[in-house]
């Protein structure tokens, strides 16, 4: 994988309103919604609006305005499900899997954030 958007991806089918999702939180440039195959009690996607592949691309490409509008966006979901470790929650997982090495299936920038039960230890 490159950094070539694929505009018929899931996640892009979801930003269109193609399909539908579990809408979790919304801001200007970011997407925040429940994996449809939830590894944790709380599984939640968060995606930038815009047609980036994954980290490394957005943090290359993206205005200042939407990385510091995701960024904020992930925290906020963390806040709004009580997890976030700044405010007392028990903390969470975030991963974002990047092309064929890091396995990742949907070609839109996504960070996980897995939380709601000790999560365990990384897995290699
Ligand atoms: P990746 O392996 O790319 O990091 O993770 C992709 C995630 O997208 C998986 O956890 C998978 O369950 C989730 N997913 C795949 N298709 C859909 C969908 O149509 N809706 C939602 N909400 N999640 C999806």
């Amino acid at each position: 994988m490159n950094d070539t958007y694929d505009d018929q991806n899931i996640f892009a089918k979801i930003l269109r309103g193609e399909i539908p999702c579990n809408k979790v939180h919304e801001t200007e440039h970011s997407l925040a919604f429940a994996d449809i195959a939830p590894k944790a009690p709380h599984h939640v996607l968060v995606i930038p609006k815009g047609p980036y592949v994954c980290y490394d691309h957005f943090a290359r490409s993206a205005t200042d305005a939407e990385i510091v509008d995701y960024t904020r966006a992930i925290g906020d979901v963390c806040a709004q499900l009580g997890v976030a470790q700044s405010e007392g929650g028990h903390g969470y997982r975030m991963i974002s899997n990047a092309g064929p090495d890091g396995v990742q299936e949907v070609p839109h920038l996504h960070v996980h954030i897995l939380a709601g039960r000790n999560i365990g230890p990384m897995v290699m």
